[in-house]
Formats: C-alpha cells, sequence, structure tokens
C-alpha cells in the first residue's frame, strides 16, 4: 500500500486549506477554513502562517463584531505573482496570463502551422506566447503550466506519444527550458482539464468525479477519493481509445472503432459524411464542420440533428460504460464538443447511458456540462504551475531560516 510521506501529507493539507479560501470567494476567516477542510484548527493555522508567509495569502483586516479575539479576514493575494496557463491544442496554442486569484489578465493565442510540428519549431512557437505575456518585470512569474496533447510523463516532461504530430518520446521540458526562463510544468489536457475541476468547477464539492474532454483527443480524468488518479505510467484516462464498435471505423491511434472516433471533432465530421456525404455542412476542416453542424442544429436542420442523435447515442453507451467501471457521483462533459453541442447532445447521452448503465449505479450519477469561465485545459495546467510553486523545496524550505532572521532583528 502507497504510503503518504509527512510532505504529502503538508501538502495535501495546504491544498485544501487554500482550495477553501478560493471556494469561499471573498475574504474568509481561520474559523470557516477549518469548517470546511474538516482539518484541525492548529494544522489550518500552520498552513494559513506558511501561506502568509510566502505572500499567497494576505490579511485583510479584522472582523471587531461579536465577542472575543477579532478574527482575521484572509484572502488570496493576487499581488503576489503571476502564472502562466498554456493549451497546447492540435491546432493552436493558447495562452493565459493569470493572477494568484485566478483572474485572466491576458490571453494570446497562435496558430500551429499544419507543415511546421516537429518539435524545435512548436517549442520556438510556445516560447514565443509565453514571452508574449511575461510581465516587464519576469521575476513575478512563480511558474508556467502546460497542456500537451497525447501522453506525457510529467516529471521528466516527456511527450510520449502525441498521434497528430506523431511524436514520440519528445523532451518538451528540456526543449522549452532552453527557451524560456521560468520554471515548467507539464500534463496532458486530461489532467489539466480535471485539476480545473478539483480547483473550481465540480470537484470541489465531489470526491468522485470523471471529467470527460471531447475535442480532437478525447479521453477523461478520474478523480477518486478527492484525488486525480494517474495510474502507473499517467496514462489513466485514455478511454478515447478503448473499443466502442468492433471493427468500427480507423482510428489516428493505429486501431479500430475506439470511441475517439466517434465523438471527437473528427469522428463527428465522420458521422455527418456517413449521414449525408455531400451536405453543405462538410467545408472546411472538422472544427469548422462541427461549428456548421452546431449552428445547423439549433436551426433544426434534420442532418445536422441526426448528426448530434448518432454522436449522442455513441457517447452515451460509452459513458454507460465508465459509469459502472467507476461508480462516480458527477461526470462533467468539457471542451469544445460539449461546448458547441451542449444540453440537446447531453440530453440524448443521458437517455441512451441509462438505457445502458446499471440502474442504480446511474441514478446515483448526474450528468452536466462544464460551467468554469475559463478554458479548462490552460487553467488547469496553471494550477500545475501554482501546485509547483507551493511544492518547491525551496518555497518553503527558507521559510524556517526566514522566520529566524525576522525573529532576531
Ligand atoms: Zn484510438
Amino acid at each position: 500500500m502507497y504510503q503518504l510521506t509527512a510532505r504529502d501529507i503538508r501538502r495535501r493539507n495546504r491544498f485544501a486549506v487554500l482550495q477553501a479560501v478560493y471556494a469561499a470567494g471573498g475574504p474568509t476567516s481561520r474559523q470557516e477554513i477549518t469548517q470546511a477542510t474538516g482539518l484541525s484548527f492548529a494544522t489550518v493555522g500552520n498552513m494559513i502562517a506558511e501561506l502568509l508567509d510566502v505572500g499567497v495569502l494576505a490579511e485583510q483586516g479584522r472582523d471587531a463584531a461579536g465577542v472575543g479575539r477579532p478574527r482575521a479576514r484572509l484572502a488570496i493575494n493576487p499581488a503576489r505573482g503571476v502564472l502562466i496557463g498554456v493549451d497546447i491544442a492540435e491546432t493552436a496554442i493558447h495562452f493565459d496570463l493569470f493572477d494568484l486569484a485566478m483572474t485572466v489578465l491576458r490571453s494570446v493565442e497562435t496558430a500551429i502551422d499544419p507543415a511546421a510540428t516537429e518539435p524545435d519549431a512548436v517549442a520556438d512557437l510556445i516560447a514565443r506566447g509565453i514571452a508574449e505575456l511575461t510581465p516587464v518585470d519576469a521575476d513575478r512569474v512563480l511558474g508556467v503550466g502546460l497542456s500537451v496533447p497525447g501522453l506525457v510523463e510529467p516529471e521528466g516532461g516527456v511527450s510520449v506519444f502525441s498521434p497528430y504530430w506523431h511524436w514520440h518520446n519528445v523532451p518538451l521540458k528540456a526543449l522549452l527550458e532552453q527557451r524560456v526562463p521560468h520554471p515548467l510544468y507539464l500534463d496532458n489536457p486530461l489532467k489539466a482539464s480535471t485539476a480545473a475541476q478539483l480547483w473550481f468547477g465540480a470537484g470541489r464539492d465531489v470526491d468522485d468525479l470523471i471529467v470527460v474532454t471531447l475535442r480532437a483527443g478525447v479521453g477523461i480524468g478520474i478523480v477518486i477519493d478527492g484525488a486525480l488518479y494517474r495510474g502507473v505510467t499517467n496514462s489513466a484516462g485514455e478511454w478515447g481509445h478503448t473499443n466502442l464498435v468492433l471493427d468500427g471505423r480507423a482510428c489516428r491511434c493505429g486501431r479500430r472503432g475506439c470511441v475517439e472516433a466517434y465523438v471527437s471533432t473528427r469522428g463527428i465530421a465522420a458521422t455527418l459524411r456517413e449521414v449525408a456525404p455531400d451536405s453543405p455542412l462538410l467545408d472546411g476542416d472538422d472544427a469548422h464542420v462541427l461549428a456548421a453542424v452546431a449552428t445547423a442544429a439549433e436551426r433544426g436542420d434534420a442532418t445536422a440533428l441526426e448528426v448530434v442523435e448518432r454522436t449522442g447515442r455513441y457517447l452515451g453507451v460509452a459513458v454507460a460504460n465508465l459509469v459502472n467501471l467507476f461508480n462516480p457521483r458527477t461526470m462533467v462533459f468539457g471542451d469544445v464538443v460539449a461546448n458547441l453541442l451542449g444540453a440537446p447532445l447531453l440530453e440524448i447521452t443521458r437517455r441512451v447511458a441509462a438505457d445502458h448503465a446499471m440502474s442504480d449505479t446511474f441514478h446515483a450519477v448526474t450528468l452536466q456540462l462544464c460551467t468554469l469561465p475559463h478554458n479548462p485545459a490552460s487553467l488547469g495546467a496553471a494550477t500545475f504551475a501554482l501546485d509547483g510553486f507551493l511544492t518547491d523545496r525551496e518555497t518553503f524550505g527558507s521559510i524556517a531560516a526566514w522566520r529566524a532572521t525576522r525573529t532576531t532583528t
């Protein structure tokens, strides 16, 4: 059995305290944080002292009302520094600059030239976008989180496999370290979107959650007992490449019949080609086709509605499998497919999943659309950078020494 070290426990507690401050949505108190986290008052006090010391939290006056000692109000200190979140999708890179309250200060988007996807060219594009968002005082950047498509090995920062670009074992973090002067944290969009839900979305309220990402790539993030489940090689959640149709459509992973071949942007374009090979909606790349289907479905176009119906049927069966496997409390559907096809797709998915899942298990789950105000992949990537900053030995390792100098002078 995996044993939590004292350091893991401190990290988990620090996360819980900070999450409670974010969830409060405004200044809060030690008492409220103790209540929200279920931790002891002493532990909460210690974690708050550390977070005040590194400047992530700040005291904002005191409540004078009531009896007893006045209570200090605590809030995130947005002035402490900034974080950069980068969502590297297959055809474009989205960059967001966040303050520590996770408010987007500025965004940039860069298209990826499909003819220039070799690692050095992509690393150059990423570095340029980060430089564009970096404030004049570059030391204010506490870290950069990057969501990288495909399989990613976060410790070494290696893009293990990215089918769209035919990348194998690309040391992306090392390539970026030659170009970017900030601490870097890499993972894939499934993990990043799930982290965003844990910090700011449905994951604040439930411990057993599945976050479904539906874009050019498809997959899930799995939260068990409040923690992101990664698997042995960080590949847990590659649900997009589980089989849905025996001997079905070719998938870009090289196999056939995968979930992704039916419910990704590409899969939906393929469904439209099956339903109506000459449809005028079949114009441009897969993303354009999806947008056209969404608009046409809204105005009641029969072909588009048929495509949404078929997509919901595929998705419903694949979701029923997840419900039976994980027995989650909540499933959140996010990214471009869910954003564009929205409630009608979710309705069909729910109906079909109800027919295929175990009924008691299905009754326990709520299926919902992602309601985060930002791009969940870049927001989640930025939380990896925040977590990295807070976990960095140097951030907290120097506190004891710093405290000693403060008390002796
Ligand atoms: Zn596949």
